[in-house]
């Protein structure tokens, strides 16, 4: 999920899935990085990997025509894992395997097992089965559902695998590059979420590719937790029961105080936000209702703020339940149920980690002005947990994403692009001396 899209879990038409904030001016990336990078880039076999990307730049077309063919719907991604896989294996990048949740695993050792660093991509789309998904190519235009969002993140990971392998590339730690499950809605960061519930599989830095727009760097995770809220009674006639506790009267009262109580807690300090999306219950305008429903949606890019939202809502149910069985008359009391729907961690990461300035630098080395946001990705994850983690370009030129017509344009950036995050990999995993 997300720039300013409201997360791949689909808010506004942007690149990234999730509302996204700008973060404050940081100062400039350090000498030492700067320095880092253009020597890096300097070096024969990241000249050689970068010769293997524009060459492998019309295969890798292709790939990403035969992958986004290949039906992804959220919580059915196996068909697009099985063929991922088998292109993954094809690269001669590292071991393949396919984990318990579906995430497909491509591990390459370092020299020195000092570490690991994971690139990532989500496989799912949010686009449910039956979904025509048939490439249409005019120019160098290519539509079809989930062809930006995120298969074009997916066969970047194999061009920077197949470019690692090609130019023999050997770090320090550990690369470890996964095709992922469950980034979008209500997959819930599910497969992300798993690479990091046991210690063993944690990587020591993480990037994510996904959001069309190159000079993003999603550095700060937008969380967001989803209730769906109803309560319950007896129904009845509006005229002859009338006096009996109503739902509908409860959720009017519990979103009242909710939303008052809210208010003033985003009108200060981080950005924070709240919404009621959706309501229902009720059968006819004379009857009193045996439930009415409502679904909230709160965020924040800060675990303080998300917490203090959260807190206020839960109160406001009760209490709303309660005034409105207060004033019934003889009749059943109501209940109220509360059901978690979405959970995503909030975390503020450090726009001043060897990560983000590195990412940094290789943008503007390339002439382009980094924009630091929070976003609500699979970074959300490891940023939650104070792990360094960044969410990256797939490059190209997307549009339309979560939609039918949704387009990727092969824009002449690609290449170079793609070459940045391979750099930014192999930094972090430390090229061994030559
Ligand atoms: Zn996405």
């Amino acid at each position: 999920m997300k720039i300013s899209y409201i997360a791949c879990a689909g808010l506004l038409a942007l690149p990234f899935s999730s509302l996204s904030a700008i973060q404050p001016d940081t100062g400039p990336v350090e000498a030492v990085y700067q320095s880092q990078m253009a020597n890096l880039r300097e070096d024969g076999r990241m000249a050689a990997a970068f010769a293997h990307i524009s060459e492998g730049h019309e295969a890798n077309l292709q790939d990403l025509v035969t992958l986004t063919e290949v039906p992804a719907p959220p919580f059915a991604e196996e068909a697009r894992a099985a063929v991922f896989a088998d292109m993954m294996r094809a690269t001669g990048f590292g071991e393949v395997t396919i984990d318990e949740v579906g995430n497909v695993i491509a591990r390459r050792a370092g020299a020195a097992a000092s570490h690991s660093v994971m690139m990532v991509a989500h496989l799912d789309t949010v686009f449910p089965a039956g979904t025509d998904v048939t490439v249409r190519i005019e120019g160098n235009r290519y539509t079809a559902p989930g062809i930006g969002d995120n298969t074009r993140g997916a066969v970047m990971l194999l061009q920077i695998a197949s470019a690692i392998a090609a130019a023999d590339i050997r770090t320090q730690g550990d690369i470890v590059l996964v095709g992922n499950v469950g980034e979008e809605g209500l997959g819930d960061l599910r497969g992300v979420r798993h690479l990091f519930l046991e210690q063993v599989n944690r990587p020591d830095v993480f990037i994510a590719i996904d959001g069309g727009d190159d000079a993003r760097l999603v550095t700060s995770a937008v969380g967001s937790t989803r209730f769906r809220v109803t309560f319950n009674g007896p129904g009845g006639h509006s005229w002859g029961d009338f006096g009996d506790a109503n739902p509908h009267h409860a959720s009017a009262r519990a979103i009242t105080r909710f939303v008052n109580a809210a208010r003033p807690i985003t009108q200060d300090g981080p950005r924070s936000s709240y919404n009621i999306g959706r309501t229902g219950g009720g059968t006819s305008v004379n009857s009193i209702p045996f439930e009415s429903w409502f679904e909230v949606d709160m965020r924040s890019g800060n675990p303080a703020k998300l917490a203090a939202l959260e807190a206020v809502f839960q109160q406001a149910m009760v209490d709303g339940l309660e005034a409105e069985n207060a004033v019934r008359g003889d009749g059943e009391l109501l209940t109220v149920d509360i059901e978690a729907i979405g959970s995503r961690p909030a975390g503020e990461g450090d726009p001043m980690s060897p990560l983000t300035q590195r990412a940094r630098a290789l943008l503007e080395a390339d002439g382009i002005m980094p924009v630091l946001v929070a976003s609500s990705t699979d970074s959300n994850v490891p940023i939650s947990l104070g792990i360094p983690a960044i969410t990256i370009s797939r490059c190209g030129t997307s549009a339309r994403a979560h939609s039918l017509d949704e387009y990727w344009e092969d824009d002449g950036s690609v290449p170079a692009c793609t070459m940045r995050g391979l750099a930014l990999l192999v930094a972090e995993a430390e090229l061994v001396e030559n």
